[in-house]
């Protein structure tokens, strides 16, 4: 399946298109996960990208483009991939399409996931993620937390909270998302492709998409 999810930092994009990779062999494309990659191995993408993501700001829209250019290409593309937080703007959904247009490639739809704000905010202050870049498995200190306190189930690195998950870095966050990316909710069902579900359940989500795709 050929999809991208939309919803608000914490609404569970990353939770829904893990489960929908075990599906059909599609993968998971999270801009967050490989930036924060990035910053880690101390790339020149990371370097560039550090101070807006420590502050709950958006990355330059060029800088996002030249990552998923090449991203859409990897042969492990070919069965199909979740786009986890890309687009985020109205100008990365133009490049998007346009990109798309040049690899050939059709999207299936745009879910968008929508839960209550309240939902949200007790979500991300409770969030804690592992800090080997190649793991990033997310736990939650109330309904998910690792088997070892402050230690990764998987891969046993130190489980942590995100710079940008402090109080301050959260409400912007969540300011930026609705100047910039709730837009494109709009722009998708404009172009034909929106799909939206009111839930918290992630299986939710999974079940809808499912029978959106035929699965
Ligand atoms: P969340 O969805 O929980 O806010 P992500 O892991 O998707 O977090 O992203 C973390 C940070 O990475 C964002 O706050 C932003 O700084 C940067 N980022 C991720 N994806 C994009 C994107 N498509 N465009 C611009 N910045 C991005």
């Amino acid at each position: 399946m050929r999809l991208i999810l939309l919803g608000a930092p914490g609404a569970g994009k990353g939770t829904v298109a893990k489960l929908l990779t075990k599906l059909d062999g599609s993968v998971q494309i999270s801009t967050g996960d490989i930036l924060r990659g990035a910053v880690q191995a101390g790339t020149e993408l990371g370097k560039q990208a550090e101070a807006f993501m420590k502050a709950g700001d958006l990355v330059p829209d060029a800088l996002i483009m030249g990552i998923m250019e090449q991203r859409l290409q990897d042969p492990d593309c070919q069965k199909g991939f979740l786009l986890d937080g890309f687009p985020r703007t109205i100008p990365q959904a133009e490049a998007l399409k346009g990109l798309l247009v040049k690899l050939g490639i059709k999207l299936d739809a745009a879910v968008s996931i929508d839960v209550p704000r309240e939902v949200i905010l007790d979500r991300l202050t409770t969030r804690r993620t592992c800090s080997n870049p190649a793991c990033q498995a997310i736990y939650n200190v109330k309904s998910n937390p690792p088997k070892v306190e402050g230690v990764c189930d998987k891969c046993g690195s130190p489980v942590i909270q995100r710079d940008d998950e402090t109080e301050q870095a959260i409400s912007k966050r969540l300011d930026t998302y609705t100047e910039k990316t709730a837009p494109l909710v709009d722009y998708y069902r404009g172009e034909g492709l929106l799909m939206s579900v009111a839930t918290t359940s992630s299986d939710d989500v999974v079940n809808a998409v499912k029978k959106k795709v035929g699965l």
